[in-house]
């Protein structure tokens, strides 16, 4: 356990003994995020404010302080809040009508990206040299046999970026809402554009060998967090 998590433990300690289950007016939520079917806030002014019925809104039904899982709500957005917990700011979650664990499901990164198991280079973020070809390897590249093939997202979510660039070649990044990203890379063509938004299965490009790249494959990263995930634990 690094440090990190260490602190967040910490916080969420302080956190869970401090604020129980106290509803709200939508109306101190203003500054919500919505996450992946979920929506988190930091309401600082909410700990003095006096708990009240909760207003019905057409896509949530109340607003709940409440305890949360870091595993089931793995988010970049709550490792910032649990930075700024100091009693003043609390975390609220949003219940939407949704069933919210099947909603999370989809935005979860699931499968291969391909229609093929070719891995021709492993995930290897610590130049481990017994891995691959021992260089340094933040994602799973996975060969296509020389086919220019479809690359289909792993899961829902929003394209934040689809773009060029030396190394990559041509790529895309989907932002999944819940700490997740995916990037898939040396792309022959892209079928999407920063901020569409794409359902798990959608084509967002064929396989190509455009930036670094020596053959026709898929580089495929996953981030939680900011923190390079081993694809294949997620296929
Ligand atoms: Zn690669």
């Amino acid at each position: 356990m690094n440090h990190t998590q260490n602190t967040n433990q910490e916080q969420k300690k302080h956190f869970l003994t401090s604020h129980k289950s106290i509803r709200f007016t939508a109306a101190l939520c203003a500054a919500a995020v919505l996450v992946g079917g979920v929506a988190y806030a930091a309401t600082p002014d909410a700990i003095a404010a006096e708990p009240t019925t909760a207003v019905s809104e057409s896509t949530f039904t109340d607003v709940v302080v409440t305890t949360y899982d870091e595993t089931e709500f793995p988010s970049s957005d709550l490792i910032r809040l649990d930075a700024s917990v100091d009693g003043a700011i609390i975390l609220t979650v949003i219940h939407q009508k949704v069933d919210a664990a099947a909603a999370d499901q989809k935005f979860i990164p699931s499968g291969w990206p391909v229609e093929s198991r070719i891995v021709s280079t492993e995930f290897n973020p610590t130049a481990d040299p017994s891995i691959s070809d021992g260089r340094k390897h933040e994602g799973m590249d996975i060969s296509t046999r020389s086919q220019i093939i479809p690359i289909y997202a792993t899961a829902a979510g929003t394209v934040v970026t689809a773009n060029f660039r030396s190394d990559y070649g041509n790529q895309v990044i989907i932002d999944h809402g819940n700490g997740f990203t995916t990037l898939y890379a040396h792309c022959n063509e892209l079928m999407v554009s920063a901020g569409e938004k794409v359902e798990k299965g959608d084509v967002i490009a064929t396989t190509g060998s455009t930036g670094w790249s020596s053959g026709i494959h898929c580089h495929y990263e996953i981030m939680l967090n900011g923190v390079y995930q081993n694809p294949r634990d997620y296929i």
